[in-house]
Parts: structure tokens; C-alpha cells; sequence
């Protein structure tokens, strides 16, 4: 069987160990391009949501490539992610591709109907398809680890994109590791790469810590962001996001059953007093998270989800009370396909400039009352 599956970041690396493991053939779709997005938006409802149009391109790339079967998660709550698969499926039908689609539901709320479907994808034998599960794990691990460094690293390096072919480098080596070692020493090699470079004083003094909350797909996907990340180190931001892969496989899948530091787990919670009910997606993390992130002495916030997203349109129209009450500024940025580049940038350099300047303000009035004490 050859298994496909959706782009989102750096999911491709825990699906190749994962699918792997279970014994199928893994056909990798190609990483998001305009011409992944063409295919999509010709073929999707108008109104659907950016990611399904994105994943559809996927679908069909991978078609192109021979795949046979389509793994995707599956969504429960009162946003359009649930039905995702179907609108998938018959437009796939209608395109003339024979594929079929295996939806992982989540186990909190179907758990005996996951465990057929991972039975019915399963070609190994059971010590075999574990050890692909633990495999992924360690390598999803290793890779959030690398790359909430080079978060940290982009603003401060004194040659930009110093940081990034390092990344790049671990991510294929940590793809391509067979065993848990392996792994291990790619991610030990990366960390002491990216420990040794060197850094720049000048701008290391200005750097401001932004947190970036929202859709999951748009946080996790630079092509569908615009490469936010990258682009926000350039300008000398820090980037922290609420919600990093491993985290969410454990928060999702596990049941939280290894003690990881999640902030939209604990962002949930903060988000009460604001909004107490599930509204779909990650709605109420988003807003959770200005309390979170406040809390925790950042600069700024900056919300991102696709246009028309409804957990987040509710998330939006909530933040700026949050943003008032934590002294901490946010801001929104919705995407389609539509979103031109340019545009992006100066709102985000006007963020950036804006936190800084207070920063700075903030900063000397601290200085002042110092000096008048
Ligand atoms: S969370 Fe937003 S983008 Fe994702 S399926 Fe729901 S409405 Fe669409």
C-alpha cells in the first residue's frame, strides 16, 4: 500500500517514521509550493477553508507520485475540520484519482474505531509497528527540540541564516536516522552546531520575544504563513509558539501521558474568565494564551489563522479585551490565498517596531524611577 499524507511543517518527518513502521510504503508529498495551492484552490469550494484547499494539492502531488491511500486525522466540534475527508474525497473522485482515504479520528472520541483503522493500515507485525510509533516520537521530539533553538538563535546570529542551514541539515539527518541513536546524535550534533555560532551583541540587545497562537495548520506550516518564523528573526524577534508538534501528539494522542511543558494545554485553562467553552479548533488556546504569554514576560503576541476560520474569528473578537487587561500587545493575521507578501511584511515591521519602541520606553521609565529613588 502507498500511503500518503498532508504537509503540515515538519509533520512529514514523524509520518515517514510512523506509516514506515506500520509497513507501508510512504510516498512524502512534495513540500507546499504556488503550485500545490493552484491545484487546490482550482478544484476546492471558494469558501473552504485555506489548509483543505492546501492539502488537496498535497493529495493530488502525491497521486502524481503513485500514491494509493490518503491518512489524514479526523476532527470532532463545531468547525469544518470533520468533514474535511468528505469534501476531499468526492472532489478526488470527481478528479478522476482512485485513492482511498483511512481517517484517524481522535481517540478521546473514538477510540475502539482508531485502533481498526491503525489494525486495518498495520503490514508488520505489532513489535515492529511499536517500535515505528516510538521511532516517530523520538524524531518529532528531536526536532522540536533543534527548532525551538533556532527560534531563539535567528535574531541573535551574526550571519543570518546561519541558524537555518544548520536546521535544515538536522531535519534531514533526523529524518534520515534507522535507529534511536541515530537520532540522538543528530540532535546532540545540531544543538552544540547552533551552541557555537556566533552571535551579534548589537543585535542581541534589541531582541523583542513575540508568541505566535492560532489555527494549528497556519502556525505550523511556513509555506502557508508566509514563513512568519523566519522572517520575524530576521527582524529581530524572538518566536515562541503555544503549540509545537510533540505537544500536540501528546496532549491529542497520548492523553498528555508524558509530562511535557505545554502552553496551550495550560493557555486552556488561563482562557476562562474569557471564554470557558470549546468553540472548535484552538479558539480558546489563542485567547488563553495572551494570559499565558503575558504571564510569561513577552513582548507581543501575534494571532494567525486562516481567513474565515471560525474558532479563531471568535478568538479575534475576544483578544483585545485579553490584550487590554495583560498589558499585552496582539495582533491578527488571517491568510488566503490572496495574501499578498509585501503587504505581510509591513504589518509585521510595524509590530515589531511598535513592541520595540515600547519595550524601550519601558525600560527607560524603569531606569528614571530607579534613579529618582
Ligand atoms: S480550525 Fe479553522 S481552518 Fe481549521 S478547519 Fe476549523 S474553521 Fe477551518
Amino acid at each position: 500500500m502507498k500511503a500518503t499524507f498532508p504537509h503540515m511543517g515538519n509533520l512529514y518527518i514523524t509520518a515517514r517514521a510512523l506509516l514506515g513502521g506500520l509497513g507501508l510504503e510512504v510516498v512524502v508529498p512534495p513540500p507546499c509550493t504556488k503550485r500545490t495551492l493552484s491545484l487546490g484552490t482550482q478544484h476546492s469550494p471558494e469558501f473552504a477553508c485555506l489548509p483543505l484547499k492546501l492539502n488537496l494539492g498535497n493529495y493530488i502531488e502525491a497521486a502524481e507520485r503513485g500514491a494509493e491511500v490518503i491518512v489524514m486525522a479526523g476532527g470532532v466540534g463545531p468547525c469544518r475540520f470533520g468533514y474535511y475527508a468528505q469534501v476531499q474525497r468526492e472532489i478526488l473522485k470527481d478528479l478522476g484519482y482512485d485513492m482511498e482515504m483511512v481517517v484517524l479520528e481522535p481517540p478521546d472520541a473514538h477510540f475502539s474505531e482508531l485502533v481498526d483503522k491503525i489494525k486495518y493500515l498495520c503490514q508488520t507485525d505489532w513489535r515492529r509497528a511499536i517500535q515505528g510509533v516510538r521511532m516517530a516520537w523520538w524524531k518529532t521530539r528531536a526536532v522540536d527540540e533543534v527548532e525551538k533553538r533556532v527560534e531563539w538563535l535567528r535574531p541573535r546570529e551574526k550571519v543570518l541564516g546561519t541558524a537555518d542551514r544548520i536546521y535544515n541539515r538536522a531535519r534531514a539527518a533526523i529524518d534520515a536516522a534507522a535507529t534511536r541513536r541515530e537520532v540522538e546524535l543528530a540532535r546532540q550534533q545540531a544543538l552544540a552546531e547552533l551552541d557555537a555560532v556566533e552571535r551579534d551583541p548589537v543585535r542581541e540587545a534589541k531582541v523583542v520575544r513575540i508568541a505566535l497562537v492560532g489555527e494549528i495548520y497556519t502556525l505550523l506550516e511556513p509555506f502557508m504563513n508566509l514563513d512568519i518564523e523566519r522572517k520575524l528573526g530576521r527582524m529581530g524577534a524572538e518566536v515562541v509558539r503555544d503549540l509545537y508538534l510533540s505537544e500536540w501528539i501528546n496532549d491529542h494522542l497520548f492523553g498528555g501521558f508524558m509530562r511535557l511543558d505545554s502552553p496551550a494545554k495550560k493557555a486552556k485553562k488561563l482562557a476562562q474568565p474569557y471564554l470557558g467553552y470549546f468553540v472548535g479548533g484552538h479558539g480558546r488556546e489563542s485567547v488563553g494564551s495572551v494570559v499565558y504569554f503575558a504571564r510569561k514576560g513577552f513582548d507581543g503576541l501575534i494571532q494567525l489563522a486562516p481567513f474565515t476560520c471560525m474558532p479563531e474569528i471568535v478568538a479575534e473578537s475576544i483578544l483585545p479585551r485579553a490584550s487590554q487587561d495583560c498589558d499585552l500587545p496582539v495582533m491578527t493575521m488571517f491568510f488566503d490565498e490572496q495574501t499578498g507578501e509585501a503587504g505581510f511584511v509591513t504589518r509585521l515591521e510595524a509590530f515589531v517596531d511598535m513592541i520595540r519602541r515600547r519595550k524601550e520606553a519601558d525600560r527607560r521609565s524603569r531606569a528614571g524611577a530607579m534613579d529618582g529613588a
